[in-house]
């Protein structure tokens, strides 16, 4: 955290890379430190969604006079992250038609994000914590409180709320801290084989199991393979 408690414009990462260093932290510094991408069917199935649901051009008004924003630029300086919000909805406090100008005017709504996922429902950290940092930036733009954020699971059609509490908030803020530090240092993580590499798009670029931080190793182990 800069001692200002704010980061500069050229300190700012992307908040997208919360999922991406939660589920494994050599697969953060892949795509955010070295600039690589590898796709495959569910990266291919989530950049889909996205392109349908960040669309924002569209303004849609809802039952109860709720406002839903699609692809709403937010950024936190406190967290030092940037990004796009799928959808923000706007809640009015009180009932009546009303235009988004003339809601967003009185200030008389409470402000949700919503965060789509392809998959089938289990909510996880990774899911929680990427909308609950952008409650916390949406917070900090408008100067708003926001206590619900929701994410929305494609395949199922279900969202699930998610309550942003104090705990969620020291967590996003902790990993942030993660982030910017790991992003300073420049480096990424040597390969290593776990869980998670079997559902990871980046496996082939990666090579789990193979790169040993030894180049010597690694060189003599695609020799033994070539000779065997
Ligand atoms: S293959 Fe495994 S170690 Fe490599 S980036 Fe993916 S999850 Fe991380």
């Amino acid at each position: 955290m800069p001692r200002s408690g704010y980061y500069a414009d050229d300190e700012m990462i992307p908040l997208s890379g919360i999922q991406h260093f939660m589920f494994c932290e050599r697969q953060w510094a892949l795509i955010h430190l070295e600039c690589q991408w590898q796709e495959n069917f569910l990266t291919a199935e989530g950049a889909l969604l996205h392109e349908r649901v960040d669309d924002p051009s569209v303004r849609k008004s809802g039952p109860f006079g709720i406002v839903t924003l699609r692809g709403l630029r937010v950024a936190s300086r406190r967290l030092g992250l940037f990004g796009v919000a799928d959808a923000v909805e706007l809640h009015p406090v009180a009932t009546g038609k009303r235009s988004v100008a003339e809601l967003v005017a009185s200030r008389e709504f409470t402000i949700m994000p919503v965060e789509y996922k392809r998959g089938h429902r289990k909510i996880s950290d990774c899911d929680r914590y990427q909308v609950v940092a952008q409650a916390m930036a949406l917070e900090e733009m408008y100067g708003a409180e926001i206590s619900r954020a929701a994410v929305f699971y494609w395949e199922e059609r279900k969202r699930e709320y998610v309550e942003v509490d104090a705990e969620l908030r020291d967590r996003v803020t902790d990993v942030s801290r993660r982030m910017h530090e790991a992003y300073r240092s420049g480096r990424t993580p040597a390969a290593k084989r776990t869980g998670s590499c079997r559902a990871c798009s980046m496996e082939d670029m990666c090579m789990p199991g193979r790169i040993k931080a030894d180049v010597t190793d690694y060189l003599k182990t695609l020799f033994d393979e070539e000779i065997a």
